[in-house]
């Protein structure tokens, strides 16, 4: 599957890019560069973050990747199909809780309709107050 991927996306396939791909698909929740590196680092020493980041860039300028940014300035990735997730974190206690359904894909298709542009994937994040800390 993640050969696919790359083929799609016109990617070559190397070692990181698997290994980078491999790690986000089996990750339950999206995951932060630094976190990849600790991963790949604790197999093999052949790695550093600049390199990771590079990757990930790559994988998100051909919309194999979303970046999800928060509000902190930390950013963390998950693999652009349809399985994709978006999620609520509280402001206060950092805690995320998964969105069932994709807000905005009703949108996206409609601006595809009405701009003729190919929207080759979106961000989202809602921030709130969870429920836990709104009882304080
Ligand atoms: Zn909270
Ligand atoms: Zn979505």
């Amino acid at each position: 599957m993640i050969e696919e991927m790359l083929k799609n996306a016109g990617l070559k396939k190397t070692k990181q890019r698997n290994l980078i791909l491999e790690i986000i698909k089996s990750s339950s929740k999206p995951i932060t560069a630094e976190k990849i590196f600790e991963i790949i680092k604790s197999e093999s020493n052949n790695t550093n973050l600049s390199t990771i980041y590079r990757t990930l860039n790559i994988l998100c300028e051909k919309s194999l990747l979303l970046k999800i940014l928060k509000s902190d300035g930390t950013a963390s990735y998950q693999l652009n199909d349809a399985s994709h997730k978006h999620y609520i974190t509280c402001c206060a206690c950092q805690n995320s809780v998964l969105i069932d359904s994709c807000p905005i894909k009703d949108l996206s298709d409609k601006i595809v309709n009405e701009t003729g542009y190919i929207v080759t994937g979106h961000s989202i994040e809602l921030t709130g107050i969870c429920p836990k800390c709104n009882k304080k």
